[in-house]
């Protein structure tokens, strides 16, 4: 029996395949100090029943790339570590049986690109080429791609554990975590069944045990699980070379299995499985059978394999797997615990995702920091509601399905709405408001006009809600028009030294006098954007912060991580205290004057200033700023006040042509003006310098800030090769979403980053890096054509390094 060591550097919670590659990749980076723990036997969770495919192509850049490099690690994990994986690149084929279907696809296979991803648009007849069972009678065309394959997941893990052993880690089965160490809000090791063991880092791999082993030390790890379906025929003589086949339509894959057929299921609503019924004991288990709830996705897989028809079936599996609500994993520090780690929640997608999760969770843990953009997987994007078991149990009935289910554009989900509401929402509703669903707010995204439904009619092309919102968004560029934008995440730091702290954290100036507000990205040490934000001075020594809703744990940690225990500044959330009206257009300033005695005028309040004012029966705080690029103003009032001073700017709006507006309507608005989005636009691996936003740098300032070294060093290079730069179709039909790729001279040269119909410019706008050796000037611009590709077709597009609307924002000055 293997004694357990009194202390080690990382403790690693879980044997599954992301545990295993956790430890593989720290030994790789020479951190050979690591003890793994499995409560059971490595790979008895989710791991060992796993059907094994390993995909490619995922939404964005950096999760394709993950994906992309764990190919390429199972490709050479035999020869490094003498254990077999049974991983083969046969290839995958996704087919589509109607237009809308193929047209995702096609997107998709543009978007593959843009990554260096392998991809071919084929017709129905290649398709059964290359899988005989096919039936192609119903196809539109479908996407092969030829690098995709599939594994055993048992061997791939064991490959793991033993690269991590050769390396020095050291792996103990048979050894329960029950407790987490933690001492002034740092992790220092775990309690075990065994002993305790100290340690610097603890990571919690412990796939559907997650939430639990994460609420031991009062971190939220938001997942639920799941039961997950697939049969295996018997053996019916299928090449080993079959590709995998998807058809999401009919909600199925299947793979070849030793000659067998193995066919799974993303059936639309699923079957949560709360922890509690899951047997403590739980080792290598599954569910029993349910053939009922299988057998639509069966008839699916033989409509378009008649063949499985007469094929008798060995297996039915039924085994669990955690979902998180959005559908993508849990990765990072958590910002309730210093140094203790979360790799769980993959969504169905956790062999595929191992090798890269791993690799980029390792050199966040060995670097102090995350190497790529990791947001759409950073633990941080999560608010601490979304560990609720009821929620999480509601959205995992729907987040199984949506793998496979129409990747609409302005998708919303069904489930788990109406979370967190304005205190304005009945009314909104009331004014035709179709609701969409952001970190768990109800935002209106559009209003119906009389005798229209506010419900989505989602397709790639016009949805019904288009001229609704052009109306929107033609209200705030000729009169004004109100944007309920409660969801703002809002912080008040207090204290006589907040002003120095705050302007070590802002790349900006805000040592302004009370009354200013200031636009300001927050920088890593690395010069990247951590996020783009307003900052106003209230008084001496009171700031208030405003973020974007979705950005609110995350910025709220970067503040804690960065103010020192024993500085003398306090932070609060205030966002739930607090609605917001944003009254934007030329006409806001003669609406607003007739609620308020104060004076509006561009001389006694400026653009870029805040002060309390006096509205209706209130006193509320208004910051004259635009996200849209008119003359506006925010006004942020104590949440009791704001149905009353709601229902008087409707009242008194009447005659200067308001209009209630939505966050479309705002998308489109921002484009026009090159306004940024953090998380899209910009993100911790963009410098303000190749964002455009050097004009929020101030270099010079007292004390420097965070990531100003970096940044001096790229700002010596002169010419930038790396640049975002904007895009206007010359054609106004096609759409533009995101991640669809910019052509010049012949090469991809980026991909947007945003994309959305500018309503006054009249066509499709987009914003995406542009990268060349020679730099990315206007001149560089001028002297080459570009065009973007939409869904395989490349659509001329003049490029442009300031905004569309109004770049010299005359009229954000009025
Ligand atoms: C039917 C099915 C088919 C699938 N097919 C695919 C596929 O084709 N491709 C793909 O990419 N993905 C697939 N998946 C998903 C994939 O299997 C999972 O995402 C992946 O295995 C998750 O790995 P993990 O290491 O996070 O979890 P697990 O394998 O469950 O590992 C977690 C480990 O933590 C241990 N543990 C828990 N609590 C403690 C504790 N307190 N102390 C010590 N140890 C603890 C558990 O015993 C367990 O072994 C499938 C899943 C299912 C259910």
């Amino acid at each position: 029996m293997k004694i357990l060591p009194k202390q080690a550097q990382v403790v690693i919670i879980g044997g599954g395949v992301i545990g295993c590659s956790v430890a593989y990749h720290l030994t790789k980076l020479g951190w050979p100090d690591i003890v793994l723990l499995e409560r059971r036997e490595l790979t008895c969770g989710t791991t060992w029943h796993a059907a094994g495919l390993v995909g490619q192509l995922r939404a964005t850049k950096n999760m394709t790339l993950l994906a992309q490099y764990t190919s390429e690690l199972y490709a050479t994990l035999e020869e490094e570590t003498g254990q077999a994986t049974g991983f083969k690149q046969n290839g995958s084929i996704s087919v589509a049986p109607d237009k809308e279907r193929f047209e995702e696809l096609k997107r998709g296979a543009s978007m593959a690109k843009c990554f260096g991803l392998e991809v071919e648009v084929i017709t129905p007849k290649e398709a059964v080429e290359m899988h005989s069972l096919l039936n192609i009678d119903d196809l539109e065309g479908a996407v092969f791609l030829p690098k995709d394959g599939q594994t055993n997941p048992i061997d791939v893990t064991q490959a793991l554990a033993k690269g991590a052993k050769m390396g020095g880690a050291r792996i103990f089965e048979g050894i329960k975590v029950s407790g987490i160490q933690s001492r002034k809000g740092r992790v220092t090791g775990v309690n075990t069944d065994q002993g305790d063991i100290t340690s610097e880092i603890v990571v919690n791999c412990a796939g559907l045990w997650g939430r639990e082993v994460g609420l031991m030390a009062g971190v939220n790890v938001p997942l639920f699980a799941a039961e997950h379906f697939y049969i295996v025929t018997d053996e019916i003589g299928l090449p080993s070379n079959l590709p995998v086949l998807r058809d999401p339509n009919g909600w199925i894959y299947a793979k070849e299995d030793a000659g067998k057929m193995l066919v799974g299921s993303f059936e639309p609503k699923s079957k949560p499985r709360p922890l509690h019924t899951i047997p403590d004991d739980f080792s290598f288990g599954q569910f029993p059978d349910d053939w009922e709830h299988f057998e639509p996705s069966m008839m699916n897989a033989i409509h378009r394999m008649p063949k499985l028809e007469d094929a008798g079936i060995q297996t039915f599996f039924n085994g669990p797997e955690s979902f998180t609500p959005d559908n993508r994993y849990i990765l990072g520090e958590a910002q309730e615990l210093k140094k203790f780690f979360v790799a769980a929640g993959f969504n169905s997608i956790g062999i595929q995702s191992a090798g890269g999760a791993g690799k980029a969770l390792a050199e966040w843990i060995v670097n102090g920091h995350p190497t790529m953009d990791l947001s759409d997987v950073d633990i941080r994007r999560f608010h601490p509601f979304q560990v609720n078991s009821k929620y999480l149990e509601e959205r995992t009935s729907e987040a199984l399905g949506l793998l496979y289910a129409m990747h609409w554009p302005f998708h919303q989900p069904e489930t788990g709405r109406g979370v967190r509401k304005s205190v304005l929402h009945d009314r909104l509703e009331k004014a035709g408001a179709c609701f969409g669903e952001m970190s768990g707010w109800e935002r209106v995204n559009w209003f119906a006009e009389a005798g229209t439904k506010p419900n989505y009619e989602y397709s790639y092309g016009r949805q019904n809600w288009f001229e609704f919102s052009a109306s929107e968004h033609n209200a705030a560029r000729e009169n004004v028009a109100l944007f309920d934008m409660s969801s703002f995440g809002k912080f008040l730091l207090q204290g006589p030294d907040t002003e120095k702290i705050m302007n070590r954290i802002c790349a900006n100036d805000v040592s302004v006098p009370p009354g200013k507000a200031v636009y300001t990205t927050w920088l890593n040490e690395r010069g990247g954007i951590e996020s783009d934000l307003t900052v106003t001075r209230l008084r001496e020594d009171l700031f208030l912060v405003i973020t974007a809703g979705a950005s609110q744990t995350r910025d709220l940690a970067w503040l804690h991580k960065n103010i020192s225990e024993d500085a003398r500044t306090t932070v609060t959330d205030v966002t739930s205290g607090y609605t917001v009206l944003s009254l934007m257009g030329p006409e806001s300033r003669n609406l607003m004057s007739k609620l308020t005695p104060d004076d509006l005028s561009n001389q006694a309040f400026p653009f870029g200033t805040g002060r309390e004012i006096e509205i209706g029966y209130a006193k509320a705080l208004a910051l004259r700023m635009t996200y849209v690029g008119e003359l506006g103003w925010e006004i942020y009032l104590p949440a009791e006040f704001a149905q009353d001073i709601y229902d008087k700017i409707i009242d008194t709006g009447a005659d200067h042509g308001l209009k209630l507006a939505g966050m479309h309507a705002l998308n489109s608005l921002r484009l026009e003006k090159a306004y940024r989005h953090w998380g899209h636009d910009i993100t911790d691996e963009d410098s303000p310098l190749e964002a455009g936003l050097g004009f929020a740098v101030k270099f010079d300032k007292k004390g420097g800030f965070i990531g100003r070294d970096a940044l001096l060093k790229q700002k010596e290079t002169k010419v930038l090769k790396r640049r975002l730069v904007q895009f206007a179709l010359d054609d106004p039909q096609p759409l533009l979403y995101h991640n669809e790729p910019i052509w010049c001279g012949g090469k991809i040269l980026g991909d947007l980053t945003s994309g959305m119909y500018g309503h006054t410019i009249g066509t499709c706008l987009g914003m995406g890096y542009v990268s060349s050796e020679d730099g990315v000037s206007k001149e560089f611009l001028e002297s080459n054509s570009f065009e973007i590709e939409v869904a395989g077709e490349r659509y001329p597009a003049r490029p442009s390094l300031t905004a569309f609307y109004d770049p010299k924002s005359e009229r954000v000055r009025m």
